[in-house]
This record gives C-alpha cells, structure tokens and sequence, in this order.
C-alpha cells in the first residue's frame, strides 16, 4: 500500500453554523416537527394501528419477555407466529418477505420523493450454502434495483456472507491456514460478484459496518472493492461508526488513500449499533474500549464527519444515516452554506423503514436526496432485525419513544 502524507484538513468551523448563524439568507430550516408532512402517507387507520404498536413497544418489560418468546415460536415454529408478526412488528419494520413483496412499500415511499435502500435481512448464518443464497439474493436485488428509479442503493453485511470467526482471525493478523485462505478467497469472489454487477447495472452497494473486532477485515474488503469498482463514480460505500473514538481520523485517512489511488470515496455515516457489545468485551478481555467516553462525544464527531463529507463534496459521497434531528439539521445547514444544491447526488440522507418519518418525509418535501432502508426477507430470517428495533423503540431509557410522540401528535392534529 503508499505511504499516505500528511493530509491538509478541510472541516469548517462548526459552531458557526450550528450557534444559530444564518447558513446563507435564503436557507429555510426543515421544519421536522411537520407531522403532516410525515404521515401524509399514512390513513387514519394505519395511524392508530401504528400508535397501538408503539404503545406496546414503549413497555420494556413486554418487549424483553416478548423476544424471548418469539425466538422460542420461532424456533418451533409454532403456527400463527408468522401470521402474527407478519400483521405487526414486521409491517411496521420490513418492506417484505421478497423483493416483489416490497414493491408496495417501495412504490409508496416514492410516491413521496423517498427512495428505498434494499436491505436483505437474514442474519448470522455461518454455512457456505447460506452465504451463497444471500449472493444470490444481493444480486437478485442489484437487478431488481437497476431497473426503477426508487431503488439506487441496496446495503450488504459481510458477516452474511462470511463466516465470523474466520473474519474475526483476519481481522486480528493471524495467518489463515491453507483452508481458511481457500474459504477467505470465496468470501472475496462473493463480494466482487455483488460490486461487480452493481458497477455493470449502476446500482449503489452500501458495506455496513459491524462489530470492531471484525471491522479490519470488512474495512479491508470495502477498500479493496472501492478501488475496484468507484474509479468514474462512487458505486460501494464503506460505513464509520463515529461512536469509535478512532474513525473520524480513518475517514480522512481513507479519503486520502481513495484520492491518492485515483478513485472515488464512498462513507456512510453511522454512530454505531453495537456499544454494549463493544463495552463488555473490551471490559472482559481486558482492553480499552474502542467507544468514545460520552454520548455528547460520539455526536461531536458524527457532526465533524459530516461536514468533512460536506466540504468534499466534489471528491466524495457521502451518506448521514442517522434519526438524529439535530445532526440532519447541520448537515442540512452546511449544504446550504456551502451552496451545494439540496438534492445532490453525492449527499444522501437515510433512516430506517418504519422510523423517523419526520425526518425522511420533511426532507424529501424539502428536496434533499433521503431515502429509508428497507429490510427484507422471512419472518424468522430478519426476527433479531425486528427484536433491536423493538428493544431500540422501547422506553428502557425512561424516555417516552421520540416515535410514538410525533405519531399521537398528529392523531391529535387529525382529531381522530
Ligand atoms: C440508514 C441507517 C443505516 C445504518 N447502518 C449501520 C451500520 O452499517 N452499522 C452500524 O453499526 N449501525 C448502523 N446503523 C445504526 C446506527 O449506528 C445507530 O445505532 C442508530 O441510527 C442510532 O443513532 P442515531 O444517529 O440515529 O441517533 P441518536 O439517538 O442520536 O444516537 C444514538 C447512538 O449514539 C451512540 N451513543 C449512545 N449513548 C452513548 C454513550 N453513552 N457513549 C457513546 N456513544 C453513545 C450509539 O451509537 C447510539 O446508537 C444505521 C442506521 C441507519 C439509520
């Protein structure tokens, strides 16, 4: 690899957009609080059933008794369980069982200037039967994709189709054996088949970020396919878990290396999903945790990020996964400041299908390029997908969910 040089640092001063400052005299803030806006998609019906599940899911004890359960059904496969969630959580959350099955969901997200990033949804499988059906189905969703304007992106984790300790050993520098290097190669060609079609049909592949005790493996893979595939425009993505104290200087450092290697970055921005895991090994295995101390921290430095991403612009593409209101105002701010026309292509926003619909639907009213992962698959296929987003919805912080608050506020604004 070259020897990277010491980087010339671009990131505007921060505080002068974010201490109130006018952006530029014809920025006009995103009003996020516009439930109208939000759920015009939604018919009353669907608004109170929505309420009655987030109402459900703001009780942590019925949450945590609810996932236990449902992993035992699963496991069964005890009948009405499919049926069941199919009608709640899941309708809530997933787009559908198949990538026909979320063509409705698809459609009507568009039909508001919300594009769907597909997001096939099974999870810890460890055979390599299972890694080529989720191959198979990457791809499947990249042809799919590349045929409607709505789809630009789909998302894949390596850990599907990848064995995680054999990422877990590359990751930490230990030799692979002769069979591991053979196994390692495979995992290798799975990904290139999926970027390789993407780059063929111009369709976006996002590499998600996971547990960092893997991340060099991953890391090193999403290097390896950006210089492979983003030499004219940013097709794969890599994500930074800006709640590593150490990943603002590696997003820098990997624009450096994408400019120095002639191709194109691609960073999603993302706080990061695993802490508690994070935490508890670096706490059991006796080393420093990988997590920034604080909260106040982890946004300090997604904010910093996005407006790296910001002043790259031109050189880069960026996407602010995040539900964080105020972090989507900055972005939004440091768009207009630097007089970047909202819907550029190379500045997306993105939340997850089923939340923070205030944010997703205000921007896209307001013209900025957003659109919501959209997981699909079989109920027992994504069910730990639904299990964290239910656990994540629920009041185990003694906060009342930041959903249910917008959803009753427009219940009350409809009077129904
Ligand atoms: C479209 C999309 C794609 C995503 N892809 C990925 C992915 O590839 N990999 C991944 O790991 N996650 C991913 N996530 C999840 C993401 O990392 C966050 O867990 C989630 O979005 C909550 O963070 P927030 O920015 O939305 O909001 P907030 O509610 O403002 O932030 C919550 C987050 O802050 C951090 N945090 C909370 N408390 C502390 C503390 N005490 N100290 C330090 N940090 C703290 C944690 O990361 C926590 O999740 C994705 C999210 C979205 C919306």
């Amino acid at each position: 690899m070259k020897k990277i040089g010491k980087p010339v640092r671009k990131i505007p001063n921060l505080h002068i957009v974010a201490k109130g400052g006018r952006a530029t005299d014809s920025y006009i803030p995103v009003d996020f609080s516009n439930t109208e806006i939000a759920f015009a998609d939604k018919s009353d019906k669907e608004l109170k059933e929505t309420a009655r599940l987030f109402k459900l899911m703001n009780n942590p004890t019925l949450v945590n008794s609810g996932s236990k359960l449902a992993l035992i059904a699963a496991k069964l496969h005890l009948p009405f369980f499919d049926y069941f969630t199919k009608k709640t959580i899941f309708k809530q959350f997933c787009g559908g069982t198949t990538l026909l099955d979320s063509q409705d969901s698809i459609d009507r997200l568009y039909k508001y200037g919300v594009h769907s990033i597909l997001d096939y949804g099974a999870e810890g499988k460890e055979r390599e039967k299972d890694f080529n059906i989720t191959m198979n189905e990457n791809i499947r969703a990249i042809e799919f994709a590349a045929h409607q304007k709505s789809v630009p992106i789909i998302s894949t984790k390596i850990t599907g189709l990848a064995r995680f300790e054999l990422l877990e050993k590359a990751s930490n520098s230990t030799l692979l054996d002769g069979k591991e290097q053979e196994e390692f190669q495979n995992v290798l060609k799975r990904i290139d088949s999926i970027c390789h079609n993407a780059a063929r049909m111009d369709v976006g592949v996002f590499i998600d970020a996971e547990e960092s005790w893997i991340q060099p493996a991953v890391d090193m893979i999403a290097n390896q396919m950006m210089k492979r595939y983003n030499q004219k425009k940013a097709i794969v993505y890599n994500t930074f878990q800006l709640y590593r104290h150490d990943r603002l200087a590696y997003l820098m450092e990997s624009f450096d290396r994408a400019k120095q290697e002639g191709y194109m970055l691609g960073a999603k921005l993302v706080r990061g999903a695993y802490m508690d895991r994070e935490r508890l090994r670096a706490k059991e295995m006796g080393y420093p945790s990988p997590i920034q101390p604080t909260k106040k921290a982890t946004d300090h430095d997604f904010d910093l990020a996005t407006s790296f991403c910001v002043e790259n612009y031109k050189e880069m593409a960026s996407c602010f996964a995040t539900h964080n209101a105020e972090s989507t105002r900055l972005a939004t701010e440091l768009i207009a400041k630097k007089g970047i026309k909202k819907g550029h292509h190379h500045l997306l926003f993105a939340q997850l299908y089923g939340m923070s619909d205030h944010l997703t639907f205000n921007l896209a009213k307001s013209g900025y390029n957003v659109a919501k992962y959209l997981v699909y698959g079989q109920v027992k296929d994504v069910l730990s997908y639904l299990i964290r987003r239910s656990q994540e919805n629920s009041s185990v912080t003694g906060d009342m969910s930041r959903e249910l608050g917008f959803i009753m506020r427009e219940i009350k604004r409809r009077g129904i």
